[in-house]
Order: C-alpha cells, then structure tokens, then sequence
C-alpha cells in the first residue's frame, strides 16, 4: 500500500451493475483499488439478483432471496470498501427468453424512463466524477446487464441536463455531468481463453455452446483501458465470497484450479466511453501504478 494512500480522496465513484456480484466480477479490483486510493465509492445494483439459483438452501427460500442478496450485496460492499449501496429494487429479469423477462416487476419490463430518472437522480445525488456499468454486450447479453448499460448511458447524459426530471424534485435537481463514463467488458479474446482452460481443467463452461463463443465479450478492440488488480485479488476474492448464495462449490469458475482462477480474476478491462470536462484524461489507466 503506497504511504500517500489518500492520492483520490477528491474522487468519487459511481458504479451501476444489475446483479449482486456483477459489481465484484466486472470491477471488483479496481474499485477496491480506487477505494483503498481514498475514492468514495457508491455502488448501484439494478435488481435484487432474485431470480438466479440459491447454491445452499439453508441461506435462502425463494421468498427471501431478493433481502437475503441485498444483505450479502452490502457485506460484499464492506469488503470492498464501498460505504454507500443502493437498490433500485427492480426483479431479475431472468436470463434471455426466460419467463422471469415478462414478470411485471422486472427490469426488463419497467419503462426506460423511470429507470433513467431514478439512475440520473443519483448521479445529481451523489455528484460523481467517475461512472462505471455494464458495456453494450452485457458480457453474456443478459438482458438486465443490456438494460443497465443503456440506461446508465442514458442517464450519464441526462443527468447533466437542467430540463430533465427528477423523481424527487428539490432532493437532488442540480445537474451534474460526471467527467468520466467507462463500460466494464470482457474481451472476447480473453473470454475465449477461459472458456479454453475451463474445458483444459474438464469443466464445461456457462453460457455458451462452442458455436456461440464468438458472440461472447466484447470486440477487443472496444477495450481501451486495462487495470492490473493483482494487488487487490484477494479483496475482490473476498468480496465475492460474501455473495453466498451465488457461490455455487460444483459451478464451472469454483472448478478451475485456484492459480487460474486467480489469474484471471487478476486483471480487468474497461472502455472509456466519455471523457469530458477541464481534466479529460483516463483515470483507469495508470492506477495500479498511482498505487505504487
Ligand atoms: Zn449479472
């Protein structure tokens, strides 16, 4: 840990994702990293990541699992050293061509509207400099992933507008535009690797048939910016590990061997989708060596 430790203490962080561990798998490292720099890091999850399988039944019934998730979200949170959390409270909307997609109190199914608003009253809120969600591909193209990228995007953008509404006028209707949009990705280039040391290791891997894999991540010429979290692995580990109830002991990633896992888990990639403002450089970039 570098001695000047409160390098970022004038930084403030917005992250959006829409599931409990999205947050710890796309960005887990770099926002324990921007904390650990003296960020102060507000984390945004979509929906309560209710719909998903519960890895041990003694944790959660279907009818406490949205509580039971929001409660590992903030422990993992604490980990990560994020103080602020919020839940839009949307529904898991299921994964693509689910039933879960047309359950009325899903993401998938509330107006773009109202989810911009509420994500745009936060940002007047919370007054980031630095705003950080899901890319264009969703990473697998999970429908609440492509809802959250679009209207994070959107509300990047309205938020900063003095016309557009907000959900609780007079609390938080200054406009404010955040200096810094990034989309965290996978590089599709990487994703195929995993995918190749998961059936090296004999696990078959999730999402996709080996027809489907090339539709999987991001362009990799869409990746801008990479960050080497190698310093931080065990925090992000350990911040995933609070999500209890998605930690399933026999699922593909919690069968490669532990060096891989860490491997992986070691580096994280974004795109810099907006820098705008006085000081318009890429804080991503060079921030494992600011740690230094
Ligand atoms: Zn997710």
């Amino acid at each position: 840990m570098s001695q000047d430790h409160k390098k970022l203490s004038h930084i403030t962080v917005l992250a959006a994702y829409a599931h409990p561990d999205d947050e710890g798998f796309s960005s887990g490292g770099t926002l324990a990293m921007l904390a650990g720099l003296g960020a102060k890091i507000t984390l945004v999850c979509a929906t309560n990541g209710d719909v998903g399988e519960i890895s041990d039944p003694s944790l959660a019934t279907p009818q406490t699992l949205a509580q039971v998730r929001q409660e590992e979200m903030r422990r993992a949170a604490s980990v990560t050293g994020a103080v602020d959390v919020r839940f839009l409270g949307y529904r898991d909307s299921g994964m693509a061509g689910t039933d879960d997609n047309n359950h009325p109190d899903s993401l998938n199914q509330a107006p773009a509207d109202q989810v911009v608003a509420k994500l745009a009253a936060i940002i007047r809120e919370v007054r980031p400099d630095l705003v950080i969600t899901h890319d264009p591909t969703g990473g697998y193209g999970h429908p609440d992933h492509l809802a959250t990228y679009a209207h994070m995007t959107q509300a990047f953008a309205a938020a900063g507008e003095p016309a557009a509404q907000s959900p609780q006028p007079g609390s938080a209707d200054q406009p404010w535009t955040p200096r810094l949009l990034y989309y965290a990705c996978f590089p599709r280039s990487v994703m195929r690797r995993m995918w190749q040391e998961m059936r090296d290791a004999g696990v078959t891997p999730p999402f996709a048939s080996r027809e489907q894999e090339d539709t999987l991540g991001s362009p990799d010429e869409d990746v801008t910016t990479v960050v080497d979290v190698g310093e931080y692995v065990e925090t992000k580990l350990a911040s995933l590990a609070c999500h209890r109830t998605q930690m399933n002991p026999n699922g593909p990633l919690a069968q490669l061997p532990e060096e891989v896992m860490r491997r992986i888990m070691s580096t994280e990639y974004f795109t810099l989708a907006v820098s705008q403002g006085s000081e318009t450089e890429d804080l991503l970039a060079g921030l494992a060596d600011s740690e230094r």
